[in-house]
């Protein structure tokens, strides 16, 4: 006799199954665990992007009839509950990409919760003179196309929902491939928020399985009225070619220029807490050291000191042909060097493991020293590799540096007590994030002054992204009159 289970039902059985099996498992699956979280489905998942878009509009027109209060209302709910789910998240994320530490993924999460900017930051401006009174005022753009990384998943899908609804915009999102899971468990999350604080049943949206395809659709629907894209250079690319007003939050490759002024002993330990938090995964972490010489050996001391594992040469030229490997662009033909998903956001260990390197558990990140030339310093590995360039001088250092930014004009860090020299670096590199005698995070607000964001848009401008990024400004003029002076 056939049994007619519903698909909560299907899903509950697969879970228990794949509970015996190991977690691992239960979200390398495939569909259901898009839209399906231990048998409790997500609210705001669709399986055709069309769906997800009228969706997220109905949510929009719902919101527009709400006061601010009561959209800060379902951000102080948003807050709340990632606060409590962090954990989860962060858990999921690095089941599902194999990527990245619980940890630090839990204190990101937090810092989203903490430090996300919600209706205050949009302000309206006046202007009297003469002539009368004219008002400025942030409005929402409607429907929001956002498409997240891979890299902080759920950290991009809650802090971009948190600052798009404070503007009063309703969301669809095109997650990653490989982090569906995760990052549908934020919207529904969102969601899930949004309905307790009084607000529509969906308001911010997703797919079941996004694709290349769906990312078109998205781009396409007269309903999106501004892309958001956070990730490499590949998609950012294809949002600013969409013809639609985009934000774009690309690729870094932040350089670090230590000179001989600097506290080395301190410099030494924030360079490896910033480039091992959640194992390189943050756009904004260290990727590549420039030492001027008289104090490189004792930085390195220091790095050895706080975790650093230090290979030598040949050891780094056989990892890098594990963590670097040849790609074809099915297009062009021409065959590049790519990062391995295989390497991306992975422990020390592990990848000291593949070159059969067998570490003791303090170590946390790998260290080498090498030219500039070498792949280590010019691509964006996202792993706890660090490369250290020594320099004959702070001169030499900061061109170095500036060079291996490859003018993203994203993220870079210095180390220094000498005023013209933090100056004439961050002169030189032009980049949206500057970071002084600090670990990267501090540039985020971890640990450092000022918001949080995981959507850093060096290309268009808007620099970290907040609520007042996702409006358009609208002026009101009244003429002659209202000026009460
Ligand atoms: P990725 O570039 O692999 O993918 C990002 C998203 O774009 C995914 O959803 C992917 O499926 C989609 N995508 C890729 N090509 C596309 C195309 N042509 N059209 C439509 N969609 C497309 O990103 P990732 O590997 O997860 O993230 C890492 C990259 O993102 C790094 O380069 C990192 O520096 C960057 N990043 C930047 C920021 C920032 O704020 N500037 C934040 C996080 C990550």
């Amino acid at each position: 006799m056939a049994i007619n289970w519903t698909d909560a039902q299907i899903e509950q059985v697969v879970n228990a199954v794949i509970k015996e099996l190991g977690t691992e498992k239960r979200v390398e699956k495939d569909n259901y665990c898009s839209k399906f979280y231990e048998g409790r489905k997500l609210i705001g998942i669709y399986d055709d992007m069309n769906d997800a878009i009228s969706a997220a509009e109905q949510g929009y027109k719902a919101i527009r009839s709400m006061r601010v209060e009561e959209r800060e209302k379902i951000i102080t709910e948003i807050r709340e509950l990632c606060r409590k789910e962090a954990t989860i998240m962060a858990g999921l994320g690095v089941s599902e990409t194999k990527m990245g530490n619980v940890a630090h993924k839990t204190a990101k999460h937090v810092l989203v919760a903490d430090k996300t900017p919600g209706t205050q930051d949009i302000v309206s401006q006046v202007k009297t003179g003469d002539y009368g009174l004219t008002l400025t005022e942030m409005a929402p753009f409607g429907v929001v196309g956002s498409i997240t990384p891979s890299t902080n998943p759920s950290e991009t899908v809650i802090c971009n929902s948190i600052g798009m609804i404070a503007a009063g915009n309703g969301v669809v999102f095109n997650p990653h491939p490989n982090a569906i899971a995760t990052s549908n468990y934020a919207v529904d999350l969102v969601n899930r928020a949004c309905k307790k604080a009084g607000g529509p049943e969906v308001l911010v949206a997703s797919v079941v399985k996004p694709t290349l395809d769906t990312a078109q659709t998205m781009y396409k629907h007269p309903s999106i009225r501004l892309l958001v894209c956070t990730g490499g250079p590949g998609v950012v690319k294809s949002v600013l070619s969409s013809g639609k007003k985009a934000i774009g939050a690309g690729a870094g490759n932040p350089p670090v220029v230590v000179d001989e002024t600097a506290d080395v002993v301190k410099a030494g330990k924030d360079i490896i807490d910033g480039c091992t938090f959640d194992n390189n995964l943050p756009c904004i972490a260290e990727k590549e050291v420039f030492a001027v010489n008289s104090i490189a050996d004792e930085l390195i001391r220091s790095m050895l000191n706080s975790g650093a594992y230090k290979i030598t040469l040949e050891q780094a030229e056989e990892l890098s042909k594990m963590v670097l490997v040849d790609t074809k662009n099915p297009k062009t033909g021409i065959i590049k060097k790519t990062v391995s998903r295989d390497c991306v956001g992975r422990d020390a260990k592990v990848l000291l493991s593949k070159i059969g390197v067998k570490a003791p558990e303090s170590v946390r990140c790998i260290i080498c020293e090498t030219d500039f030339e070498h792949p280590f310093v010019q691509h964006e590995l996202m792993m706890p590799i660090l490369p250290i360039v020594r320099c004959k001088n702070v001169d030499e250092a900061i061109d170095l540096a500036v060079k291996a930014e490859h003018g993203n004009r994203h993220t870079a860090h210095m180390h220094s007590k000498n005023i013209d020299n933090l100056t004439r670096f961050a002169r030189a590199v032009e980049t949206t994030i500057f970071v002084k005698n600090a670990p990267s995070y501090a540039g985020i607000g971890f640990g450092g002054e000022g918001h949080t964001t995981f959507t850093i848009a060096g290309p268009t401008g808007e620099g970290l992204t907040s609520a007042r990024s996702f409006t358009r400004y609208r002026r009101c003029v009244m003429s002659d009159n209202f000026r009460i002076i």
